[in-house]
């Protein structure tokens, strides 16, 4: 199973996704992996990293 991940070379960054995604996933995928840029998290981002990128993920939304 592929995950999307993230990262930035050197200072650009890159965004992976899986295969297969419907463009609302994808977006929301795009939109997590930007928080983990923004946050400026780890490239090997602990669960607390996750968990703060997806609130950033789906602040639009609230
Ligand atoms: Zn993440």
């Amino acid at each position: 199973m592929s995950v999307p991940f993230s990262t930035s070379h050197p200072r650009t960054p890159f965004v992976f996704l899986p295969p297969n995604r419907t463009g609302e996933q994808a977006r929301h995928l795009i939109a997590h992996e930007l928080g983990h840029f923004i946050l400026r998290h780890s490239r090997l981002g602990s669960r607390d990293a996750h968990f703060e990128a997806g609130k950033f993920a789906a602040a639009p939304l609230s």
